[in-house]
């Protein structure tokens, strides 16, 4: 795929055209459980890997506006149906990969960085905040997009402004306080995807090392790390806690094909090994339903279930 760039003289006249050729990856088909933290998804149409953020521009310039578009971070909060994603995903984890501290004592970081690497990073440059995103494997696109938090951290509570790029792969800065978030919920922009963001931090304060070690010790205690998931599959209530309302409904352990509830923590999802997306969708219904019919309450999925189901012809 090319694009044309007008070249013109001093008078405004065209000399030249010069072809833009986007430099980034480009498969078909490609399969995109080894994209998720549940290591399930069926195949995605088209898959683009931009070779970073200039080039998801001209790569999203030139493409069918009526093709679908959706972006992957690291697929750590998604289920992806067996019969994968049709139109293009646009893979941005490690391809968006550039952080920096700026002179204002602003971090700037790219949609693809992975957030531990942003709370090392932090950690490393004296920056006071970022710690509760060490254990968070996404990408800080993905936590823009999810306001992921823990341990009392959120994801907007550091973000003083977001670049985000459109359809024509136009990009603009927005102030933090444009962007309408809530607990695990961001109205992005129509069609937008976010780009890039500047941090801010606090000036007294310092996270240390010591700090994250006992945040990830924490985890390791309370919820199965070393098994795919996608961490909590349910967001909170407004009163109580998923976790408790799956446990009281007895479903600790409960399993379909390879998909099973945790023993270690009732509100994640485990793949124990060749579950398929079926498996684990069928299970995430059961448990809306058994906590409806124990505990009148219907629990919101934090996971966001995306993709079509296997047809048969698959
Ligand atoms: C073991 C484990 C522990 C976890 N612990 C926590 C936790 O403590 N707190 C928490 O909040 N979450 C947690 N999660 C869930 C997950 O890591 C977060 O929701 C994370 O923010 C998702 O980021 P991602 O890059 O993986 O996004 P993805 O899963 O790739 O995408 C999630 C959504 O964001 C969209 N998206 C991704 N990038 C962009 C972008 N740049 N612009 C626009 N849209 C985009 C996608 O289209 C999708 O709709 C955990 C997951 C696991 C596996």
């Amino acid at each position: 795929m090319t694009s044309c760039v007008s070249v013109t003289c001093e008078t405004n006249e065209v000399i030249a055209s010069v072809k833009t050729i986007p430099a980034g990856k480009m498969l078909l088909n490609e399969p995109l459980a080894r994209y998720t933290s549940w290591r399930v998804g069926g195949p995605a149409e088209q898959y683009y890997r931009p070779a970073d953020i200039k080039d998801l521009s001209v790569f999203i310039s030139q493409l069918d506006s009526h093709q679908s578009v959706f972006w992957l971070g690291g697929g750590s909060n998604l289920l992806i149906r067996d019969g994968g994603i049709s139109g293009t995903v646009i893979h941005l984890r490690r391809s968006l990969d550039q952080i920096r501290l700026e002179a204002d004592g602003r971090l700037y970081v790219e949609a693809g960085v992975g957030c531990p690497q942003v709370a090392r990073f932090c950690q490393k440059n004296g920056l006071s905040g970022a710690s509760f995103l060490v254990g968070i494997p996404g990408t800080i696109g993905g936590a823009l997009t999810m306001n992921a938090g823990a341990f009392g951290g959120e994801t907007w509570q550091l973000v003083s402004e977001v670049e985000l790029m459109d359809r024509q792969g136009h990009r603009q800065w927005l102030q933090s306080s444009s962007i309408q978030v809530g607990y695990r919920k961001v109205d992005v922009p129509q069609g937008q995807c976010f780009v890039a963001a500047r941090l801010a931090f606090s000036a007294t304060g310092y996270d240390d090392h010591a700090m994250m070690q006992e945040l990830l010790e924490r985890r390791r205690l309370s919820q199965p790390i070393n098994i795919p998931t996608c961490g909590s599959v349910f967001k909170n209530p407004e009163a109580g806690f998923a976790a408790q309302l799956i446990e009281r409904c007895g479903l600790k352990g409960h399993q379909i094909g390879q998909a099973r509830v945790s023993e270690k923590h009732a509100n994640f999802i485990e793949n124990t090994g060749g579950a398929s997306a079926a498996d684990i969708e069928l299970l995430i219904n059961l448990i809306q339903n058994s906590v409806e019919r124990e505990h009148n309450i219907r629990l919101e999925t934090e996971v966001r279930i995306v993709g079509e189901p296997l047809s048969l012809d698959q």
